[in-house]
Order: structure tokens, then sequence, then C-alpha cells
């Protein structure tokens, strides 16, 4: 069905945690989201959402929602929402970095593509599964609390763990040498340093989480964003394979992190690449280097979980998710989506990404 881009507006949606989400970087106590809801002129409508991660991508509320309407918005009513490539060189063109807003734009243009069609986003952008597992964050705490985090998360099903580090030196070695002891082998360990090691401290837990044998699946972002040389030790003297997160935001970013091997995987997240169109980019880039990807996100609600989650499922390479944020959430604000049953992410059949409705646009 032909469909033109008539309005797109922005509103405010924040869902509460069961438990502060701490990372060596920040601590929240609730997503705060900015939706986004584009409305064609046949009187459909496509959901897109970014929250705002100043410490990460620089993009605030107020940022986000200014992108959004005073840029972006106009720069794209009128367009025709089968032409995706102009619509994201439009959008690529209207506001520069700013990829949080770009990353809500993009995705409510897709969900509005994948419902002109009548399809679910996955099947359009490669169709491989309709799930995904996905891993749950262990905020970095008390080694004591972190456990007792971990055998929760291991009690409602969860079968792989996150672990946030970065914030104690060797002391994160002996987090995580708890946690492997609490839950045993059959659980997955990813281990998240967000920047927070020196190269010398990272070479130092790396070779003693080797020595441990704790059997850990990655270890996340060990150095600064900016040292691709820390990247790049690590990823050569560790066996442990390392994910570059911070370090890969745009093609350009994975290109360079690639060429140098200063990564054994990528993360991929929406809010870093500004939306769908620039990760299929990095997932090609990915495919030709002949290495996995993570697809990953920051502190995020379900509309944008959902996108990223038929992004995920959509690409074989994407061999891991990290997509939890409706899952650390007190209670689900959304009408319609994915189901979310333990670690697995199950897409449903309805058009586009399957939200319905949103309580901070009330329906007409
Ligand atoms: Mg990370």
């Amino acid at each position: 069905m032909d469909m033109k881009i008539v309005k797109i507006e922005t509103a405010e949606l924040d869902s509460p945690l069961i438990t502060p989400f701490k990372t060596a970087e920040r601590t929240a106590y609730s997503i705060s989201n900015i939706v986004v809801r584009i409305t064609s002129d046949t009187g459909e409508t496509g959901f897109g959402e970014a929250p705002p991660t100043a410490v990460i991508t620089g993009d605030t509320k107020g940022s986000i929602r200014c992108a959004v309407e005073e840029f972006i918005a106009p720069a794209l009513i009128g367009m025709e929402i089968q032409d995706i490539d102009g619509i994201s060189r439009k959008l690529r063109q209207a506001v520069v970095r700013n990829s949080s807003p770009r990353a809500a734009v993009d995705m409510a243009v897709y969900d509005l593509w994948a419902k002109s069609l009548n399809r679910p986003l996955y099947e359009l952008l490669g169709g491989h599964a309709d799930r995904i597992e996905t891993d749950i964050t262990i905020s970095v705490n008390p080694v004591e609390e972190m456990v007792a985090d971990s055998l929760k998360a291991v009690k409602r099903g969860f079968t792989c763990l996150k672990i946030k580090v970065g914030k104690g030196g060797m002391e994160d070695v002996e987090r995580i040498a708890a946690i492997r002891q609490a839950v045993g082998q059959n659980i997955r360990l990813r281990v998240d340093a967000n920047q927070g090691w020196d190269v010398k401290t990272a070479l130092k837990i790396i070779r003693k989480l080797e020595e441990k044998d704790l059997d850990i699946d990655l270890i996340e972002q060990p150095v600064p964003a900016m040292d691709l040389d820390g990247m790049k030790q690590c990823t050569a003297q560790s066996t442990i394979p390392i994910l570059a997160d911070e370090s890969v935001f745009t093609p350009q970013d994975a290109i360079r992190v690639l060429e140098e091997r200063a990564a054994d995987i990528i993360n991929i997240k929406l809010m870093k690449t500004g939306g769908i169109y620039e990760a299929l980019k990095i997932i090609s880039i990915a495919e030709t280097y002949g290495i996995p990807c993570m697809i990953g996100q920051m502190l995020e609600g379900k509309i944008a979980t959902a996108a990223a989650a038929h992004l995920g499922a959509a690409k074989g390479v994407c061999t891991r998710a990290d997509l939890d944020g409706p899952s650390l959430c007190s209670k689900d604000l959304y009408e319609g989506g994915p189901v979310f049953d333990g670690p697995v992410i199950q897409l449903t059949q309805a058009p586009g990404l399957g939200i319905s409705g949103v309580p901070c646009f009330p329906k007409e």
C-alpha cells in the first residue's frame, strides 16, 4: 500500500526498573524514553523510541526531541514510506552524529514500511529466525549483591548473564569467580567492563580469568573506546573473545576495528548506529570479515528492543543478543510487541514491530 509521511511527533515515557542499573559509567533508576510516532496519510502509525544515554551517545531528552521535531520531521514529511533509501539519506543529512533521535525515527519508518507490506519486520530484513535469546545484566555492586542478583536471574530462567565490572580493578576477578561458583557450569557468563580498565589492568585480569578457567563467553569493551591499540593488545593476547561496544558506532568504525584486529565480535546497537539502515551496513561488514555480531542496546524500552530483536533475529551473523531492557522493568506499559519469556524474545506475526499502542500517545 502506498503511504506518505504526514506527521512526526514525540512524547516521553518512563518505565521504572526492578533494581537500579549500575555500570562503570552510570546508575539509572528507570528507563526514560522519548517515543516517536509517525503517521501516514492512510492513518497508519509507526513507533520508534530512544533513551537519552548522554554518557555514551551524548544524547539528552531535550536534544532528542529537538532533533526529531525541528530538524528531522520537516525533512521527512511528504516522503513516500516505500523510499527507505531516500528517507535514510535525508535522515543522515538532517542531523549529523545525534544517533539516538535518528535511531528512533529510523525504526518508526521501518515499522511503518513493514506495516505497508503487511509483514513482520524480521521477515523483510532477512527472515533467519522469529525469535532470539537474550542475556540479562547483573549490575556492578558489592560482590554478595551481585551473586544474589545472579541467582535471582537464573531462577527467572535466564541462562546467560552479562556481568558489569570495570570499577574494581583486580577485585573484578573475584566478582566474576564468585558468580561462576554460585551459578555453576551451565550458565554462560559475559563480562562488560564498559571502558573501565586500562590496558595493563585489562591484560592482567584477562590472564587471571584464563588461569582460573572461568569459562567466559566474551569480554566487552575492556579499555576506553578511543584506545584501539589497547583493544588490539587485548584481542591479540586473550583466548576469551573481545567484544567492541563503545569503540564502534558507525560502519566506518567497524571497518577500522576489524582492519586493526581490535575485536573478535562487534556489539551493534541502534542507538549508536542511528538505526536499522546503518546497522545493516555493519552487519554486511561483519559478514564480509567473517566475524559474528552481538545485537545489543542501551537501557531501552519495548519499542527499541523490538526493533533490535527483529533485526537480530533476521540475521544469522547476530549470534548473540543483549536485549534485556524490558526484562529489567517492573511493568510492561506497551500494547503488543514481542513476547518476553525468560531469555526468549518471541516475535509475533503482527505487521511491523508489532507494537500497537503506547500510553504516551492515547489512541484517537
Ligand atoms: Mg557494553
